[in-house]
This record gives C-alpha cells, structure tokens and sequence, in this order.
C-alpha cells in the first residue's frame, strides 16, 4: 500500500512529469502502441533525466511495485505499461550527440530510429536500426534488432558500444566491454531484464543515399519467388539487405492504381556498397520475371526507413508471431507459399528478415543473443484498427505460425514475443540462458524488471 505522504515526497523530487489516474493525460500516457494492450498504471513518470529514473527506480523497488520501462512503446506484447504499477517513460529524455570523428553517437533512452537517422544523416552517416522509423532504440537494441543494415553491419546490439543505465539497486553505470562486461555482454540482446539504459552509444557507419526500395512480384509467382530469394541472398555481397514479405499493397500514393490492396510478395532492398555497383547488384531481382512494382533507386536512408511507418499508427490492434530458420527450406517455402497470400489487409504482412552476413560473424557467446547460425527471423502480423476482424487475423496468424513452426530452428527473437510462456524464451536464449540467469541475479536478485520476456534469476 503506498501512502500518500511518500507519493507527495516522491512527486516532489521529480524534474519530470508524474501523471496519475484523473489527470488529463493520463488516458493517452496509459497506452502503449498496440491497441490491444489495456492496462491502468498507478504511475507514469515522464522522466527528464538520469536522476528521475533513479528515483523511479528506488520509489518502485521499496513500495513494491510493478515497474514497466516504456522508450518508443512498440513492444507488441505490451511491457511498456502495466496495472497498477509504475511506468518509466523515457519519451522525453531525447537528446543526441553525434561524434563524427569517432563514428559514433550516444542517444537517449527516448529516442526512436527516426530521431537517431535525423541526427546522423546530415554526416552522411547511419545507425544499425530497425524498419520502422517510429520504434524505439531501446527495446529493439536491447532486444537485437534487426533492419535494413543487418546484412552489412550486423544487429542493432552488435553495434552497441556503451550503455548508460540504472540498476535495480538505483546505481549509475556505465557498461562496456571494459566496464561491468558481464552486464554489457547482457543488455546486447537480453532485453530489458537488467537496467534501465538511460543512455546508448552506438557506432555509425557511412551510410547516407542507399540504393534500395521495393520490389514487388505477382502472387502467384509465391514459390518461385521465395526459391529464387533464397539462393540470391545465399550469393549476395554483405552490402546488400533484401528482407522478403508477403504484403498487401497500400490503397494510395505512391502506388499505382491498379496495385491497390492487391495481396503481393517481394523484396526490400538496402544496398550500401559502391553506388556504380548497384545496379548490377540487383540485377537478378528485376531478370526474376517482370516485377509488378520496381520501387528500386537511390534515395536517402531515412526515408526508406520511414517507408513502412504508416502501416503501425498509435493505438492499431497488432497481433505477431515469430520463429527462426536455419534455412528457408522446401517445406518452409510452402508453408509461406500456402498462407502468405492471403495476408488479410495492408497493415498486415509476413518479413523474413535476413540474420546473415555481418551478424554471422558474431559468436553466439560473444552476446546474449544466441540465434548467430539462425539464417532468418520470420514474422507473421494481424493488424486492423477494426476490434471485430481481429479473431480472424489472429486465427489467420496462429494457424500460418502452426504449420511454420516444425520446421523452425526452435525458439524466436524475443522482441517478436507476445506471451508465450517461460519456455520459448529459454528456447529463444538456449545454451546463453544459464549465464543470463546468473547476470539477473548479480543485477537485479529481487527481479524488479520483470515486466519483459522475463530472465528468472539463478537460484
Ligand atoms: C511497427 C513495428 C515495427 C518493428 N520493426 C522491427 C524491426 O524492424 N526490427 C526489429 O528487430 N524489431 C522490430 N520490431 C519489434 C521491436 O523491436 C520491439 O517491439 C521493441 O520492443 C520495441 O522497442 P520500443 O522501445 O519501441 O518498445 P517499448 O514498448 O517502449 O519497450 C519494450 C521493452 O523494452 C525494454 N526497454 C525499452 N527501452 C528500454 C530502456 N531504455 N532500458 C531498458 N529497457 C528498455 C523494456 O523491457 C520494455 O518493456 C517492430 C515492432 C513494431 C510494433
């Protein structure tokens, strides 16, 4: 029971904002992105610097509560808020500095990929992120995070090089390969189990106009098309990202008309090699039969990282879920073949995200993330803005995940989760989970941060 003269004390204490039930926002500052999500904090702290976290850290481990950590709040299954709890909102804490010399960039809890790009872009230089531009750093980092540079310069975590964070005990540290190793060797993929990482810094590569964009063939071409994709990758150089889906097509600009809500399957392409190779590069994806959308060409990064914002817009109803595969075997091919196209809408679809190339080179036990000889992370997604068609894509969903699963490498990225119970994520962690267990006992014993897919601690 936390009583009302230690709410006060707390409250004053804070540089940021405390929001509770009754206050205007609080109706908005309850939600997170996914519309399915419905829960009621008792607190929600808009922080504005390391100390409110701090506060918020200790205030939630001694009166007992809940404690969720929120940064872009697209956490599907919903971690970022909690009942009854308090949630660390890290929305305001965006500030960004770029080191040009050094290649890197340290970016606040709060930022997204699309803060992150606006920084870096103008140096002619990009971070390893995800596909949307509006997803957080936070979780997807932590997470892994896999994009439209995984292939060149491996997942979001491999490129981590410090984090700022909170402990459960409310300390400040900085964790790097130097400092506090076994919590840095954690944060790069075991998600959000060890601190609040009020801080990340980065490396940058020299990325700034990509060859890249969709490419789109018929639906009926579904099977060859994934053949097809999967010795293209297998040859292609490191440079080169194609991520395969099943999609719909968009009813408006810039598509053409005739595209519109047409179910379709193809490639999205990120080429960051020398811009007069590019053309050759992607050669094989045009002789592939005639496309029905050539979206191909050079343009800026960030705007092929914002190319599929409009299909996740705050409050959608999201319904996901994700396996790995070794490889895209005939088997894996008809399934796909079988249920990806009747993707039931534009907001939903089916990525294969290659997991290869650089991040390949990663040893499994140099991070937390396990999957280095996984070839792909699938995701299946049912969204709709409309509560009475959600049954039938999550039927569309869970039935697509049945058949793929046998024949999946066992567990998944954890930041394609919903609930799915202690098993899959010692599945999705495998021979790191032991270590993780040890890591969360050191960090956090008493389990504060458990509003993720939860590390047990050791013992
Ligand atoms: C539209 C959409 C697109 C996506 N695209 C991709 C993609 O291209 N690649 C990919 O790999 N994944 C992708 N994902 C999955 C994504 O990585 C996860 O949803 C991730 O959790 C989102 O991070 P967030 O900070 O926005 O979420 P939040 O809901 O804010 O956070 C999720 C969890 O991460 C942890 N966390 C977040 N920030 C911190 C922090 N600063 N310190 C400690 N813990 C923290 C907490 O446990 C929190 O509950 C996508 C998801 C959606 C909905």
């Amino acid at each position: 029971m936390v009583v009302d003269t230690s709410v006060e004390q707390f409250a004053a204490g804070l540089r940021g904002q405390l929001i509770q039930q009754g206050d205007a926002e609080y109706e908005k500052a309850r939600h997170v992105m996914n519309g399915m999500i419905d829960r009621r904090p008792r607190f929600i702290v808009r922080c504005a610097d390391v100390a409110d976290v701090m506060a918020c850290v200790n205030f939630a481990r001694e009166e007992g509560l809940v404690l969720s950590i929120r940064g872009g709040g697209h956490n599907i299954a919903g971690f970022g808020t909690n009942d009854g709890g308090l949630v660390i909102d890290l929305l305001r804490m965006k500030g960004i500095r770029v080191d040009p010399a050094n290649r890197t960039v340290h970016a606040q809890g709060g930022c997204t990929w699309g803060d992150v790009d606006h920084a870096t872009h103008p140096f002619g230089l990009a971070a390893a992120g995800g596909v949307v531009s509006t997803t957080g750093i936070g979780g997807l980092s932590l997470g892994g995070g896999m994009g439209h540079l995984t292939r060149p310069f491996g997942l979001a975590c491999d490129n981590l090089i410090s984090a700022d964070v909170v402990t459960a005990d409310g300390q400040f540290v900085v964790a790097s390969e130097k400092e506090d190793p076994d919590l840095f060797w954690a944060l790069r993929g075991g998600g959000g189990n060890f601190a609040v990482v009020t801080s990340f810094e980065f490396g940058l590569h020299p990325v700034g106009t990509i060859y890249g964009g969709p490419i789109f063939w018929s639906i009926d071409k579904a099977a060859e098309a994934m053949k097809f994709y999967r010795e293209f990758i297998a040859n292609a150089p490191d440079e080169l990202n194609a991520i395969f889906g099943f999609l719909v097509v968009a009813p408006g600009e810039p598509f053409p008309e005739h595209l519109h809500n047409k179910n379709t399957c193809g490639a999205i392409v990120c080429y960051v090699g020398p811009p007069e190779k590019a053309e050759d590069v992607v050669r094989p994806l045009r002789e592939f039969g005639p496309p029905a959308l050539d979206g191909l060409g050079p343009m800026p990064f960030p705007l092929l990282q914002q190319a599929f914002d409009d299909m996740s817009p705050p409050g959608i109803l999201d319904y996901e879920k994700g396996d790995f595969a070794t490889e895209l075997t005939d088997d894996i091919v008809a399934v796909h073949a079988k249920f990806g196209p009747s993707v039931p809408n534009f907001l939903s679809g089916v990525l294969i995200f290659p997991i290869n190339g650089a991040a390949h080179r990663v040893r499994k036990s140099d991070t937390a993330w396990s999957y280095r000889d996984a070839g792909f992370s699938q995701v299946i997604f049912g969204l709709d803005d409309d509560p009475s068609a959600m049954p039938r894509h999550m039927e569309w969903v869970r039935a697509y995940y049945d058949a793929l699963h046998p024949y999946s490498a066992g567990g998944s990225y954890v930041n394609f989760l919903m609930d799915e119970g202690d098993e899959r994520i010692v599945a999705s962690y495998r021979d790191n989970y032991p270590r993780l267990q040890e890591i969360k006992r050191k960090y956090d014993p008493g389990n504060l941060f458990r509003m993720n897919q939860n590390i047990k601690p050791s013992g």
